[in-house]
């Protein structure tokens, strides 16, 4: 007999097959989907409010006797009004003196129970109109009812807010105490944890005895609870992928060619940068396959350390791909990779969506012949038709927009071995964090930037004050730099600032044929170009969208104009601001911005002009928007957390991670009957992973 949570919603008191469909559209079919549907928050009606001290905007029970009622308009039963007064009157000189009742559309029976003289209790949110307290299609209690506290559902389409929180409430009764747990009961008797039913139990009929309005909400215990199972949840699963991916075969590359290739720059290596080649170089030594983070704020030299490794791998007579997130980016990368490159033997070249048919077709024979040892392109090479004649190394130059599995996905493509792989990201996020968000990856920092670089000045300078930043722009030309402009839109926008207008702001200054413009709406050959142009400075401004954050090395430029800063996140100012300064200059950054700004624009901009360290700012952001949308986390969906947050919750991560451990040890394989609910949930994830990354 299946268990009451896979009963169909349809068995529960006065859900008909109109209602029940309606729920099913919301993907609630089962009793035990319905108990994850949670309340927005509660109606607390256990305390009456007198008539007098109604407030707008307040939800309220309100006791009163009908004094006047009619249909409206008259003559039809379309609407219904009441007036309530006070049941006993009060002496208070202040305050509302009646309640206006007010029905829209006819409700059979109102006429009835609404009859003038009767006493009702009624409950509803209170809107002042014009002067006169009203609450709109109220709920009517019992007179006498003792008094509850009523969750407040969210809308589903199609179902009554009566019937929704009756069939939840049934369904509450019937099936809660079945529902799975993860932790086993002998962990959670010794931890003192409630079971999953538990805490739903109390998050839908919360206790009138101690429950308190202030605290019912994402930090009830209710809540911390349901927290808690997700991160076991989330712990547990990505342990069994950690593990099902261990194992595999790489290919072991010496180290013979590191130290000479650590010699072919033009610069000297950083002891940062020399660290994390040690380690990446170690990694790369090993048949086991290497999965390895390269975390290092913007301008710290990732890129050297990258092409070291293909240098390694290259003399071990295996191939490199370098990923990048666009096209523009996988050009440019490739560009200012090629002399280094050249440098140290290595042949490179380039793969993305925009080749033409004859270079596609003679890439994937240089691909499949071993006639390059470096490649870099954009998801193209993903695609089903590109075979490597021996795939080393996957160097992803992350950005947000791969999803972990994806990367792993092109990381498990090869033959019979395992290519290695290094992710590189600058998003500076705390150890322990990045230890999680990308679980199976070990950690190489480069912690330090090549010296001599003098941070650029920051500064907010209202948009308004086109003469000032045509001034600043002015000056570092003069003093043989280059100026990138930032727009957030390219064209035709209302709001926006676009690359059009400011393009011709820019030409009608300093002359049309100094200022190029760079963004996605340009075919690859005239971004090339315009790039090139700046590069080599027949154009000394670059106007051009957010494709600039990433990549772009022109060592000569010196300022950034940000137009309409305050559209952008903290991160993503940070990595722009990291294109000038780059060969140590003199350098900066203008956040024109426009007014008024809120308050949380301000305090971004304000973040930046004091810091240039991209650990504070991600400390900064952090406070500012709450740990799940750290550096845009969130928005990428890939966690697919709901009541944890990774940063928040880091201490109940830890709980999470000490009961996986306990789960882990007793049954590796979950195989334990009192793992099956842990294992069902682990396919379940999975499965959801699978879509989210894929649409992500
Ligand atoms: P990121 O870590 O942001 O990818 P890059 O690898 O693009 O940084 O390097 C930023 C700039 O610093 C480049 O112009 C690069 O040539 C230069 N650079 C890298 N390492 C050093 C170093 N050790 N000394 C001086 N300049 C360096
Ligand atoms: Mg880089």
């Amino acid at each position: 007999m299946p268990s009451p949570i896979e009963h169909p919603v349809e068995s529960l008191p006065g859900v008909g097959p109109t209602t029940g469909a309606a729920l099913r559209r919301r993907g609630y079919e089962s009793i035990g989907d319905l108990l994850w549907l949670l309340p927005r928050g509660y109606d607390d009606q256990r305390v009456p409010t007198p008539i007098h001290a109604l407030r707008d905007g307040d939800y309220a029970v309100v006791d009163g006797v009908v004094r006047r009622a009619r249909s409206f308009p008259r003559g039809g039963p379309i609407g219904f009004d009441a007036r309530l007064e006070p049941v006993v009157l009060d002496e208070a000189e202040e305050g509302y003196r009646e309640l206006k009742l007010i029905w829209f559309r006819a409700i059979p029976g109102l006429a009835r129970r609404f009859a003038e003289g009767t006493r009702v209790r009624v409950a509803g949110r209170v809107q002042d109109y014009r002067g006169t307290a009203t609450i709109a299609h109220p709920e009517t209690l019992a007179a006498d009812s003792a008094g509850t506290i009523e969750p407040r559902y969210p809308d589903v389409p199609g179902v009554r807010r009566k019937t929704l929180r009756r069939a939840i409430r049934a369904a509450v009764d019937r099936a809660v105490a079945e529902v799975p747990d993860l932790i086993p009961a002998p962990l959670r008797a010794e931890l003192g944890l409630p079971a999953v039913g538990e805490a739903l139990r109390s998050i839908h009929v919360p206790d009138p005895e101690t429950f308190d309005a202030k605290s019912a909400d994402s930090n009830d215990p209710g809540y911390r609870r349901l927290a808690l199972e997700e991160l076991v949840l989330w712990e547990l699963a990505l342990r069994m992928r950690r593990a099902s991916e261990r194992g595999g075969i790489a290919q072991r590359f010496g180290v013979g060619p590191v130290s000479e290739a650590s010699t072919a720059f033009p610069f000297e290596l950083t002891g940062a940068q020399q660290r994390a080649i040690e380690e990446v170089s170690r990694a790369l030594d090993s048949e086991s396959p290497m999965k390895r983070l390269l975390q290092g704020d913007v301008g710290c030299g990732k890129t050297a350390v990258a092409l070291v490794a293909c240098a390694q791998v290259a003399g071990g007579g295996a191939q490199a791909a370098f990923l990048a997130p666009t096209e523009l980016l996988a050009e440019q990368h490739a560009e200012t990779l090629r002399a280094t490159a050249d440098d140290l033997g290595l042949r490179i070249g380039l793969f993305t969506g925009a080749l033409s048919r004859d270079q596609r077709r003679s890439m994937l024979d240089r691909m499949a012949t071993g006639a390059v040892d470096l490649i870099v392109g954009t998801h193209a090479l993903l695609s089903g038709e590109v075979r490597f004649s021996n795939l080393g190394l996957v160097i992803i130059d992350e950005q947000h927009r791969f999803g972990v599995a994806q990367r792993l996905r092109l990381g498990a493509r090869g033959v019979d071995r395992r290519p290695h792989l290094l992710v590189m990201t600058a998003t500076p996020i705390p150890r322990s964090l990045a230890l999680v968000l990308y679980a199976g990856l070990d950690l190489t920092i480069i912690d330090a930037k090549p010296p001599g670089r003098v941070p650029s000045t920051t500064k907010m300078i209202s948009r308004e004050n086109r003469s000032l930043v045509l001034r600043q722009i002015e000056r570092a030309l003069g003093a043989g730099g280059r100026a990138f402009v930032v727009c957030p839109a390219i064209a035709a926008s209302d709001e926006l600032v676009t690359v059009h207008e400011i393009v011709s702001e820019m030409k009608t200054h300093f002359g049309d044929d100094r200022v190029a413009e760079a963004h996605g709406r340009l075919s690859s050959d005239e971004r090339r170009d315009a790039m090139r142009a700046f590069a080599e400075g027949d154009r000394d401004v670059l106007v051009g969208t957010t494709v600039l954050e990433v990549g772009v090395d022109i060592p000569d430029a010196n300022i950034i104009v940000i137009e309409q800063a305050e559209r952008f996140g903290l991160a993503q100012l940070h990595q722009l601001r990291g294109r000038v300064g780059r060969a140590g200059q003199r350098s900066a950054c203008l956040l024109a911005h426009g007014e008024p700004m809120t308050e949380d624009a301000e305090f971004r901009l304000r973040a930046l002009c004091e810091t240039d360290d991209g650990f504070q700012l991600a400390e900064r952001d952090l406070e500012l928007r709450g740990a799940g949308h750290l550096f845009g986390y969130r928005q990428s969906g890939a966690s697919g957390l709901q009541f944890a947050d990774l940063v928040e919750d880091r201490a109940l991560l830890q709980t999470a991670a000490a009961l996986v451990d306990r789960i882990v040890e007793a049954d590796s394989e979950l195989s334990m009957p009192e793992h099956a609910p842990a294992r069902a949930a682990v396919e379940r994830w999975e499965r959801n992973a699978a879509v989210r990354e894929d649409a992500g």
